[in-house]
């Protein structure tokens, strides 16, 4: 069986991964490929190369791609990396518009009135370009094609509906939704990025594509839900809670407006929940010191500061508040490290009875030797309340970037981490602190569900609205600190039920080849009745 798989993230590329989706990337065609002959014989990744990526050692140039885009025929770079131990070979389309938001960024952050416009376009010529290299034949013939998330779900709906590109139907098309809350939507007609701009004279079935709330537009995810033969998502529980409406009365994520969609899909039996998995090396058994932990997030604050023209607040608070613990280290590091959006931090904000936010109240609660660090950027808006109360509390620390290296001291030095996520498809953090023995108190849903056991290997909360969420967070951390104060025994027998629980990506690839790949028998047969 051959595999292709189209992403915009893929963390085997050093700077090429934003959040969960490159870790994904990264580590799902490595598992494919161990698990042998038996089932996959080959397996390629192509991303864009955002005009960076193409520079990473190793990489071969390939004959350029003729590709057509906005009505002109554009020429579009190709090289090629190799995982010499996996053999998964990774394919880097490149195209000055690909770098839109400057060399190596991946997506940019449009303003609200356009929401979209620089990536759709972006991500609308990768799926252009994907496809023109699939049918050149240039991966050979490939038996699945795999989409990830809305920025690879072009090429769902170049397939089905541009007759030059027809053939690759004859393939299997397989959608993952790594976060559903993105759907990429773009006007169909009347701007310069909108489906008819970039694909001019396509004859698509509107009814299949077109966003449910707004008609007029073009809803890529939901194209590739409805035109794909398959549609996964990365975790059971957050499989069953998109086929439910979104209740934001109460903070409750189901399906985003695409519920319906999916709720056929399930009907047809074309969804399917798998979990992700978590690389499993040889265990460090190092614990860093404090020491370790300033000199690392010292260095990393310096280097964010090199790349302003100006002091940022949050970095100078940050150096201010490592000096400070130098001289007093403390004893235990409550931990978190997340992209800063609604989505990870909404709970921490919510307002409490005593006129705090709930993260105020969070920090109450910590014993004098505990501090808690959050690292993590995102929106400026959140990134503001971090940055506020990290002025304001000597216990906090806020790390106000992206960070690898920073990320691994984090997950090894913690005692608690904390998710508390609206929603989550999956959750990759939890499972690396896990890994390092650090049990999670996380909100009970989506992945973070079918990844902790409360009380046995971490804990977790739930409410009926975010007002009850953010109170149940805070008496669960309650609740976990006096545990780990009173029964040091049971806080240890947690440590070691996380230390040792085990998301394997051997299994998620075994279930992928059952149940999205199917053994390849079976050819499209299950494809949505709106086509
Ligand atoms: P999501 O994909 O929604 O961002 P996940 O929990 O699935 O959330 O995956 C997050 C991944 O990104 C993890 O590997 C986490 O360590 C990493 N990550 C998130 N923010 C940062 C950051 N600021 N610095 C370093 N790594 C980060």
């Amino acid at each position: 069986m051959k595999i292709c798989m189209l992403a915009a993230e893929n963390g085997s590329i050093p700077g090429a991964k934003i959040g969960g989706l490159g870790d994904v990337v990264r580590d799902i065609p490595r598992a494919l490929a161990g698990i042998g002959h038996e089932m996959v014989h080959e397996i390629d990744v192509v991303m864009p190369g955002y005009q960076r990526f193409a520079e990473s050692t190793g990489a071969e140039t390939q004959p350029p791609l003729k590709v057509r885009f906005r009505g002109e025929t554009l020429q579009v770079a190709v090289s090629q990396l190799r995982d010499e131990d996996s053999g998964v070979r990774c394919r880097l389309l490149d195209h000055p518009l690909f770098a839109v938001g400057g060399p190596g960024r991946i997506y940019c952050n449009d303003p609200p009135e356009r929401p979209f416009a620089s990536d759709a376009s972006k991500f609308a010529l990768f799926g252009a370009a994907a496809c023109q290299l699939l049918a050149e034949d240039r991966l050979g013939e490939v038996d699945v094609i795999h989409l990830h998330d809305w920025h690879a779900a072009f090429a769902a709906m170049l397939i089905r509906f541009d007759p030059r590109y027809a053939l690759l139907g004859d393939a299997r098309l397989v959608v993952t939704i790594h976060n559903l809350a993105m759907q990429g939507i773009r006007p169909f007609a009347h701007d310069d990025s909108s489906l008819d701009a970039w694909f001019p004279g396509l004859n698509f079935k509107r009814k299949a594509i077109a966003d449910p709330r707004y008609p007029d537009s073009f809803n890529p995810l939901r194209a590739a839900i409805n035109l794909c033969d398959k549609v996964h998502t990365v975790s059971p529980a957050y499989a069953r809670e998109i086929r439910k409406s979104n209740q934001p009365e109460i903070g409750f994520h189901g399906g985003e407006g695409l519920e319906r969609d999916l709720q056929r899909a399930h009907r047809a039996g074309r969804l399917s929940g798998i979990l992700n998995g978590c690389e499993y090396g040889e265990p460090d058994l190092a614990l860093p010191s404090s020491e370790e932990l300033f000199d690392a997030a010292r260095q990393q604050v310096f280097h964010w500061l090199g790349d302003g023209p100006q002091v940022e607040s949050a970095h100078f608070i940050a150096l201010e508040r490592l000096a400070q613990w130098r001289e007093r280290p403390p004893a235990h590091w409550i931990t978190s490290i997340s992209r800063l959006t609604p989505q990870k931090t909404a709970l921490f904000e919510v307002a409490m009875g005593n006129d705090r936010t709930c993260l105020e109240n969070i920090l109450a609660e910590l014993p004098p030797d505990h501090v808690f660090v959050l690292l993590g950027s995102g929106d400026a808006e959140i990134e503001g309340f971090f940055t506020h109360c990290a002025a304001r509390y000597g216990n906090f620390l806020f790390l106000k970037g992206y960070s690898e290296p920073l990320s691994q001291t984090i997950y090894a030095i913690g005692s608690l981490f904390l998710m508390p996520s609206s929603f989550e498809p999956c959750g990759i953090g939890q499972m690396l602190a896990m890994r390092s023995g650090q049990p999670c108190l996380a909100h009970r849903v989506g992945g973070l569900k079918d990844t902790i056991e409360n009380n046995v290997d971490g804990f977790t909360f739930t409410g009926r609205d975010q007002t009850h969420q953010a109170a149940a967070f805070v008496r669960k951390f309650r609740q976990a600190l006096s545990l780990k104060r009173r029964s040091p025994g049971r806080w240890e027998d947690i440590c070691r039920a996380a230390a040792a629980r085990r998301f394997s990506w051997e299994n998620s690839a075994r279930e992928y080849c059952l149940q999205l790949y199917g053994g390849l028998t079976v050819k499209s047969e299950a494809r949505s009745d709106l086509l």
